[in-house]
């Protein structure tokens, strides 16, 4: 197995192209390019190893995670895979930012903690933008062609010769799925387990009892299982245990 990282978008979301070398079989996680230039860099190196891109799987729904499907499925026709309660969100990602919008009507803006925020849907263009109209700063949200695929808890999605099983994590969303081979001794986190800490959980679909839940599963896994989260570095199940608050009792 191979794993090549790339980190794309506003907000530095790890992309992990996984291949299998014997059968030149690859997938996708979370592919958040947003601009030709960083699809090309993905493409490139899909054919520079000369594999076939048979999945793109979002560990979740959230825009970062999923703003690049649409433009790599148009480019390798990919299926595109997702659990089951997040598969809603990638079709029309404003639904959910319209709740959140409705939930926390005061939330300030990211950039300048103004209050003067906005959310404009651009359905026609399959984008919607939150905005602040104090300091300017605007983060798109891009629709993504429907789920091929949905997934659940123990499912298999296999590779070539690499297998992982689907463990559903909630929390952070309440469709969150970690990846994990335990041939290969790896786990893809999304952003339910980070180095030292968990994703955040202030969303309405999130919960931080369920994300603390989730992550003590994880740490039952073997204690060398690599593991690749959805933002920063590397990290291992013994190092989480030793340092992450979260696993601490
Ligand atoms: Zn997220
Ligand atoms: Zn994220
Ligand atoms: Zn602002």
């Amino acid at each position: 197995m191979l794993i090549k990282r790339f980190v794309f978008g506003p907000v530095a979301t790890n992309c992990y192209l996984v291949s299998c070398e014997r059968t030149g079989q690859a997938l996708v996680i979370d592919p958040d390019m947003r601009t030709e230039r960083d699809l090309a860099r993905l493409l490139n190196e899909i054919a520079r190893l000369k594999v076939v891109l048979r999945y793109i799987v979002n560990t979740h729904h959230h825009s970062d995670h999923v703003s690049g499907n649409g433009m790599l499925k148009k480019a390798t026709n990919a299926e595109i895979l997702i659990h089951e309660h997040d598969g809603w969100v990638l079709p029309e990602p404003w639904q959910w930012w319209s709740k959140m919008v409705q939930a926390d009507q005061r939330r300030p803006c990211p950039a300048c903690g103004g209050a003067s925020t906005y959310f404009d849907i651009q359905k026609d263009q399959g984008k919607a933008i939150l905005g602040c109209r104090t300091c300017g700063f605007k983060f798109e949200i891009f629709a993504s062609p429907p789920a091929d695929r949905l997934l659940h808890h123990g499912d298999m999605v296999v590779v070539g010769q690499i297998e992982f099983v689907v463990i559903h994590t909630p929390g952070h969303s309440a469709g969150g799925i970690c990846l994990y081979s335990s041939r290969e001794g790896v786990l893809f986190s999304g952003d339910t387990l980070f180095k030292g800490t968990v994703g955040r959980t202030d969303m309405f679909d999130a919960s931080t009892e369920e994300i603390v839940r989730s992550v003590r599963e994880l740490a039952k896994l073997p204690e060398e299982t690599l593991v690749y989260p959805g933002h920063g570095e590397t990290t291992t199940i013994r190092e989480e245990k030793i340092n992450n608050p979260y696993l601490q009792n």
